[in-house]
Parts: C-alpha cells; structure tokens; sequence
C-alpha cells in the first residue's frame, strides 16, 4: 500500500504484545525491515524471528539500555529512520490511594521511556543528516482525566508535550514527530485492565466491557488494526506534511 515503507528500517518498542505487535505485522506486511524490542523477550541481542525481522529484549526505561539496542540495531540492521513507541504500561487506583512506586513507574515506562528511544534514534538521523518519522503512542488519557488512572493519564499527557517540543526542534532536520491516542483497544493491557478497574468499582470486567463499547460513537471497541493503520499512514509519505499531532483513533470517543 504505501511503497515507501519498503526501504526504512523501523523500530517497534512494545512489539511483544497487544498494539506494538499489530504495529510489527504491519510494517512487515509493507516490506519494512523491523527491530521489534519489548521487555517481555528473552533475545538479549538482536536475534532474527521472522524474515525482515528482529527481536530484542529491552527496557525501554533504561536509558544505557536504549542507547545499546539502537546502536546494535544501527550496526546490524541499519539506520533507523522510523521509530513507533508502543511500549507501556498501566497501573490503576484512585488518586488519593495510589502509591509513588506506581506513579514512578507509570512515569518512567510511559513518558521517560518513549523519549529515551525517540531521543537515541533521532541523535543518529541528525547525527547522519538523514530524515525519519517518530511516532509515539499516547492514548485518549493524554487528552482526558479518568477514574483510577491519575499516574497513567500523566504519563501520556507527557508523551504529548514530549511530541510538540519534538516535532518543534527536529523540524528543521526533516523528522516528523507524532503521537497516537488511541481509546479503546482490545489487548491483554485492556483486559488486565477491565479487572482491576471492576475491583475498584465494585463491577465484573464484563460490565465494563458492555459499557466500554456503549461510549463509542462508532458503537464498538477498537483492534489493534485500526491503530496499526494510523502508524502506517503516519511513517508514509502522505503524511509529510504533518508534525506536533496527537491523533486520536477511538471511534469517536475523543474528539479534540
Ligand atoms: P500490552 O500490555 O498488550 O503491550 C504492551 C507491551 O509493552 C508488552 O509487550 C510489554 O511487555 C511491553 N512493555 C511494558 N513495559 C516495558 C518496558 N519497560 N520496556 C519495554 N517493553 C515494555 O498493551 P497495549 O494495550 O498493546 O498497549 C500498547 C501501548 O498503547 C501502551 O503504551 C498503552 O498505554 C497504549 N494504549 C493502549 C490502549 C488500549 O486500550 N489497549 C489505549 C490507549 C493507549
């Protein structure tokens, strides 16, 4: 579909699970070479999976660590010109109860460690003169406040202050810097979710399924699909003309 996503070099963070894995296939599906990095793997150096790509375990947090896999990847694989953050985590409770380690680490995975990986490879491309695209995934909780989710909601407002001043300094270097916000995606975080939610809300994960669906517009939750699309479209050249911009992709939930 988009040609030009067959010659670049993407980094996936997240690429183990949910949303990071749909944003993998569909690179791969459009010819890309594909650095898919997620805590969860055991790969502790660039290993191939699949053809055109590779899988290395990394915490996104660590900054040694981040700056390791992207020179690695660099040496390997080539410079990466396109980098998609979806790695992250979520922790739920009510403001007034929630305890600094989770709000530290909501913070650190979220909004330190999606700058960290847009920070390492954008060094290489202005390094290199090159161009490239930064695509974060925020979420429609970097635009709204919601219950039992303070240091979450805080941490993808960062990510969107994170993409404006981006998108403002690497401009002039011809790298883009975007965000997604998505809503409500069906993946195993969502569903952790939806059970620790009902815990605190005295509900069944399946009561707020059914009243997760009844807040969309588009009257149904999203697929890591409908989000895979969006990074696609935002790395391809139809969106050259787009930086500083948190889209959102939630059927309709968030509109602003
Ligand atoms: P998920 O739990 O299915 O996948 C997240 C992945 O991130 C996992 O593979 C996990 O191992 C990895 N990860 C966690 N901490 C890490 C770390 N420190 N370093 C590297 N990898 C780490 O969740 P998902 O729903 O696919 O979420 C992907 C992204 O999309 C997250 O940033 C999430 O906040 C965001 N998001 C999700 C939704 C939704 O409804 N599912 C909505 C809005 C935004």
């Amino acid at each position: 579909m988009f040609e030009e996503l067959r010659a670049r070099t993407v980094l996936v963070t997240g690429g183990g699970s949910g949303i990071g894995a749909g944003i993998v296939d569909a690179f791969l599906e459009q010819g890309a070479q594909v650095i898919s990095a997620d805590l969860s793997f055991s790969e502790e150096v660039l290993t191939p999976a699949r053809e055109r790509e590779w899988r290395v375990r990394l915490d996104v947090s660590d900054a040694d660590a981040v700056a390791r896999v992207v020179t690695e990847a660099t040496d390997v694989v080539g410079v990466i010109d396109t980098v998609v953050t979806a790695a992250g985590t979520s922790t739920m409770d009510f403001a007034i109860d929630t305890d600094p380690s989770d709000w530290d680490r909501n913070l650190d995975v979220n909004a330190k460690g999606s700058f960290l990986v847009a920070q390492a490879v954008a060094r290489i491309l202005v390094e290199r003169g090159l161009p490239g695209r930064v695509v974060f995934i925020s979420s429609q909780a970097g635009k709204n406040g919601y219950r039992g989710m303070t240091a979450y909601v805080a941490s993808k407002h960062a990510v969107l202050g994170v993409t404006k001043s981006m998108a403002v300094e690497l401009a002039p270097r011809g790298i883009t810097v975007n965000a997604i916000c998505p809503g409500i995606i069906e993946t195993p975080m969502k569903h952790r979710e939806r059970i620790q939610g009902g815990v605190l809300r005295g509900m069944t994960a399946e009561e707020i399924a059914a009243e997760d669906r009844s807040q969309v517009p588009l009257g149904r939750t999203g697929t890591v699909e409908d989000v895979a699309g969006v990074a696609l479209f935002l790395a391809s050249d139809l969106a050259s003309y787009m930086t500083g911009q948190g889209i959102n992709v939630t059927g309709g939930m968030t509109m602003h």
